[in-house]
């Protein structure tokens, strides 16, 4: 295919995708969920010979599954990339694709549909030629990664398997092998109403979350477990939202926080959380007056700390060069489908076209050239890959 024509088929593709309503089920706006998504990317790969699964992992909300299989495949080879976007936002970041100066925008461009294209070209490739090796690829699409990251869950639970994985998030064709993990819960304090003109009668809870609120930010604020980490800088942690009282003229009984922790790679989420526990207890004896209650985490995410030296990331490394694009690693501050990919024991890379800076924004966008560049460099890595045998 002659370079114009892999640029309009990289343009037809992506506007296709773009065009799909695929908010997240959960999120606001949201109709049809990924089923559409989903259901394109199967017919795609029926089109292009491969075997097709679509599993539905939530009501309505299958992921899908295209595999290339060899007959004497020892290996295989995965491209995780999710279905889903964020709400819709304006004009430039809605389901019209517009294409402007070299630029895609739409909801989706960059996150992620711009490496769903990259991904689908590069497995027409791999279809077409595919790796002397014998080395399967599969392409996994999943629902749910904008908010509970319960599709790639759920294909792993169900036996997905694979020795490399390619996530595709907007990581301006920069090879991510580090990002931070993710804890969220909930704090509660508990005192006694009284009326305001009596203050002393009660026991103000919102006070009480003065105090923890101060040793949360005291001690974990930024890092207080390990790092800082090279790639990754150091754990933050943010109390995010707060509510409590009753009305103006009562002393409140209750008051509620939600914490977000961005752990490091290699930061133990279940140890952060009992240090937290045991800095409490410490504030409740010295002081007895507080009530408060920590409760279980409602997210735990892990981070993604792929070893530098990994066959892998030589790979893209060497995918990188051949392109002259930098090949320098890099970590992020987001998550991905890695964070479940990583420790099911699949050597894990972020790389994908466009940049988290126009995700989940009002104007997203992408080039279209890093897009075509992407589609080779994932060709070209699942070649080295498999030639490579490790
Ligand atoms: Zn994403």
């Amino acid at each position: 295919m002659g370079a114009a024509n892999t640029a309009d088929r990289v343009t037809q593709l992506l506007s296709q995708l773009v065009s799909i309503d695929s908010v997240n089920l959960d999120m606001p706006g949201a109709t049809n969920g990924e089923k559409r998504h989903s259901d394109f990317i199967a017919g795609l790969g029926r089109e292009m010979g491969l075997e097709v699964s679509q599993t539905e992992v939530l009501s309505g909300r299958p992921n899908v599954l295209l595999e290339l299989k060899q007959p004497d495949a020892r290996r295989k080879f995965l491209f995780d990339i999710h279905l889903d976007t964020v709400p819709l936002g304006g004009e430039r970041a809605g389901l019209d694709p517009i294409v402007e100066d070299g630029r895609l925008y739409g909801r989706g461009a960059c996150d992620t549909k711009g490496s769903m294209a990259a991904a689908l070209l590069a497995l027409e490739r791999l279809v077409a030629d595919p790796p002397a090796d014998g080395c399967d690829v599969a392409l996994l699409g999943t629902v749910d990664e904008e908010y509970l990251k319960r599709g790639v869950d759920f294909a792993l639970h169900s036996g997905l398997t694979a020795d490399a994985a390619l996530v595709g998030e907007p990581t301006n064709l920069r090879p991510v092998t580090a990002h931070k993990g993710v804890v969220r819960w909930e704090i509660v304090t508990r005192g006694r109403t009284a009326h305001t003109s009596r203050p002393d009668r009660g026991v103000n809870a919102i006070y009480a979350m003065t105090h923890v609120i101060d040793v949360l930010r005291e001690r974990f604020e930024v890092g207080g477990m390990v790092g800082p980490h090279p790639l990754c800088g150091e754990s933050t942690l943010t109390v995010s939202t707060i509510r409590g009282g009753v009305q103006v003229n009562i002393v409140p009984d209750e008051c509620r926080i939600e914490i977000d922790r961005r752990t490091l790679p290699g930061e133990n989420g279940t140890e952060f959380f009992e240090a937290v526990k045991s800095e409490l207890r410490d504030l409740v004896a010295r002081e007895p007056w507080i009530e408060v209650e920590c409760l279980d985490p409602f997210l735990y995410e892990d981070g993604v700390d792929t070893a530098p030296d990994a066959p892998l990331v030589r790979h893209v490394q060497g995918a990188c060069e051949k392109l002259g694009l930098p090949n320098a690693l890099s970590g992020v501050p987001y998550g991905t489908d890695g964070a479940s990919l990583a420790p099911a024991g699949i050597e894990t890379v972020i790389l994908g076209p466009g940049s988290i800076e126009q995700a989940h924004s009002p104007v997203e966008w992408v080039e279209l050239e890093q897009v075509e560049k992407c589609a080779t460099l994932y060709d070209d890595t699942v070649r080295r890959f498999a030639a490579s045998g490790d």
